[in-house]
């Protein structure tokens, strides 16, 4: 058992992850050869299936970087691309498609790649080795193939060809030794012949006398030696039949032909047949990882110290995987949401909702008591009656008692429910948004989705049970309104800092309207107004542009009289409001920004009761579960991977920490390695 290969290519397995410097590369066979050599067929006799590019044209344009692992306890077949992401392939014809497409995709002008194609074979036919196919070395430059190309395989093959790989060159038995361009490559990397295996293909193409004696040179010595091999099953004409293990095929063609010559026999000192090749190159791996394994120790042991050294300088050494990072996330973010619960309860709500009804409160004042100009509720009377400066009809008791049925039905049938039900689902869904604002999950489109989703799937599920609920509670308010005494003395002190809020506005709205186009033409163009509306300038239609006043400016002078007049009649109410006229809630017809004012408290308070327990407790028990569930355990590796890289930051983290680990289990597998070497050369030494 050749076990320190598939230790290694174990092992190598892990510092591809880390991103293989040139130091991590462990020793690999690498396959060169002239085109039509027969690289392609000792490759695909070694793995026993037919699953290299093939067909006129097909040159192999990046490097195969080929890892046969045997499975001894398995009955299925099958490749694997690893950074592909195909799964396992079964059918070898799809490997060889796959591969021929990964070919076809390095654009025809750059001719060939050096970026390599990972390719892994799982059988228990193959035996544990590592191998790289490279683009075969063109003779001539044919008009398609450009001198470039010829230049360019060179260079690819030359940077394949380095110590510590041995080379595997494949020449043709057809061709003159001194030709072939896969041996004078190799004699330049490998002067001394150390590493290279000589494989001498189509033996059965020149007398058995010349192929013995090429077995044999004496001009291009190896010390791996040669092998001679006939890498074309017999009946098929090169074209292997799937079903059949292609060695095995060319094996027993082998045998029948080399049995058949002397040349070839046991004792004549040449090595030949595909089966031998194959035991040859488990043995020189074997031995070559053997001897490269100090120095990839080493290698590993000085990349470890780096990793290990950048983590503390710039971690602090502070453990990081994405699964600490989205569980301590989540844990902050429940916590600020926790914190959240504790300053967001029901005076909150309240304040909430009563800001909400206060404006409509003001909007169905405006448009039920306010809504004459000033000038004429001036002439009004002032003192015996407030409400009178209102209206100039005179006063009707059935009129104003209508009046303020009409606008308290407006607000109590406003549909309450769901316009308080809004308000909070809106409130809370603004607060989510914040809380992820001010957590480390605002870098995280994931995370920050997860939670939008689960604030919303719970809001809505609570929406209409909530909103039926206050509404049905609210009910009793829309025929009939009852108030004590206290109420009416709240409620007035609550109408006068209503109606000065409003009044700021208004002076506010009117500063910055003068602002705007200047106090003068300001002035200018609302006196203008004012005489049209008054009939002092009869000619002119309100609307069309006169006196040089620009459409534009008359509405700007419309928009400035507006504020004015709604300030004054503020200004005049909250004196009413002010005044004895308003002191009971008898007076509540005179009154209405009282009344309404309690309608909307009434309205508050109860729809609150409800807003707390159908949707506020709820969504507070809810919304962590919901959490959990969707950014929880159940998360697989994989999207808590990619939600952690998300973040650039902690991608970097997670990373490093990540190839310090992976360095870490290299080594150790390394270690444990060297000592069962150690241990088993000790056995050896043993007398
Ligand atoms: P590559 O271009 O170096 O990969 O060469 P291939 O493996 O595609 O082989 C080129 C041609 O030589 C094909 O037609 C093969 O069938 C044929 N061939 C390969 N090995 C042998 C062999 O040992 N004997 C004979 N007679 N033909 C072979």
């Amino acid at each position: 058992m050749m076990v320190l290969t598939r230790k290694m290519i174990e092992i190598r397995t892990i510092l591809q992850k880390v991103g293989q410097t040139g130091a991590l590369t462990l020793p690999s066979i690498v396959v060169i050869g002239s085109q039509s050599s027969g690289k392609s067929s000792v490759l695909e006799a070694i793995v026993g299936h037919e699953f290299l590019p093939k067909g006129s044209n097909m040159v192999t344009r990046r490097p195969i970087e080929l890892t046969l692992v045997n499975t001894p306890d398995s009955n299925v077949e099958y490749g694997e691309f690893p950074t592909l992401n195909l799964g396992k392939i079964t059918d070898f014809s799809h490997v060889q498609r796959t591969l021929t497409d990964l070919n076809l995709a390095v654009p025809e002008k750059d001719c060939v790649s050096d970026d390599p194609i990972r390719l892994t074979i799982y059988s228990k036919n193959v035996p544990d080795l590592s191998l790289i196919d490279l683009p075969g070395y063109i003779q001539i430059s044919a008009l398609d193939q450009p001198e470039e190309l010829k230049a360019k395989i060179f260079q690819l093959c030359d940077k394949y060809i380095q110590a510590p790989n041995v080379i595997l060159a494949v020449s043709a038995a057809d061709v003159d030794l001194a030709n072939s361009t896969a041996l004078r490559a190799s004699r330049r990397l490998d002067p001394r012949g150390e590493r290279t295996i000589g494989v001498i293909t189509k033996m059965d193409l020149v007398d058995p006398d010349r192929g013995s004696n090429i077995l044999k040179d004496k001009n291009y010595p190896l010390r791996l030696g040669y092998v001679g091999v006939v890498c074309k099953a017999p009946s098929s004409g090169g074209i292997f039949s799937r079903h059949v293990n292609v060695l095995s095929a060319i094996t027993k063609n082998e045998n029948a032909y080399f049995g058949q010559h002397p040349q070839f026999a046991g004792d004549s000192g040449v090595t030949v047949g595909t089966y031998s090749l194959r035991r040859k190159l488990m043995e020189v791996l074997e031995t070559t990882m053997a001897q490269s394994l100090q120095g990839t120790s080493d290698a590993i042991h000085q990349e470890l110290e780096e990793a290990s050294y950048e983590f503390k300088v710039q971690y602090n050494d502070r453990p990081l995987t994405a699964e600490t990072y989205l569980a301590e996330s989540l844990d902050s973010f429940k916590h600020s949401f926790k914190e959240f619960t504790e300053i967001f309860g029901r005076p909150q709500v309240r304040q909430l909702l009563k800001q909400e009804l206060d404006q409509r409160v003001l909007d169905i004042l405006a448009q039920r008591y306010w809504n004459k100009p000033f000038a004429d509720l001036k002439r009004a009377r002032i003192d015996d009656h407030p409400l009178s400066e209102l209206a100039k009809v005179e006063l009707d008791e059935l009129y104003w008692h209508r009046k303020l049925d009409g606008s308290s039905s407006a607000l109590t049938k406003l549909g309450i429910g769901r316009l308080a039900t809004n308000v909070v689902a809106n409130s809370l869904s603004t607060q989510m948004d914040q809380l992820i604002e001010a957590s480390t999950f605002r870098n995280h489109p994931f995370a920050r989705k997860a939670i939008q989703d689960s604030s919303n799937t719970i809001l809505n599920e609570r929406f209409y049970a909530t909103s039926d609920q206050v509404e049905n509670c609210i009910k009793p308010y829309k025929f009939e309104i009852e108030l004590d005494d206290r109420e009416w003395a709240h409620s007035r002190e609550n109408a006068q800092r209503l109606l000065r809020d409003e009044l700021k506005a208004c002076e506010l709205g009117y500063k910055n309207l003068k602002d705007q186009i200047g106090g003068k033409k300001l002035s200018n163009a609302m006196s203008f107004v004012d005489k049209i509306r008054s009939g002092r300038a009869p000619e002119m239609a309100e609307g069309s542009e006169a006196l040089g006043f620009s459409q534009a400016m008359l509405e700007k002078g419309r928009e400035g009289i507006f504020l004015r007049d709604r300030a004054e009649i503020l200004k005049m109410r909250m004196l009413a409001l002010k005044s004895k006229g308003c002191a009971t809630k008898d007076s509540k017809y005179s009154c209405p920004e009282i009344f309404m004012d309690v309608v909307a408290e009434k309205l508050t308070s109860t729809a609150v009761l409800f807003l707390n327990v159908e949707l506020l407790s709820e969504f507070y028990y809810n919304f962590p579960r919901e959490l959990d569930l969707r950014l929880g355990r159940h998360l697989s590796h994989d999207q808590i991977e990619a939600f952690a890289r998300e973040d650039p930051k902690i991608r970097k983290h997670v990373d490093l920490q990540q190839r310090k680990q992976l360095l870490e289990l290299a080594l150790q597998k390394m270690d444990s390695l060297m000592a069962l070497e150690k241990s088993k050369k000790a056995q050896i030494d043993e007398p």
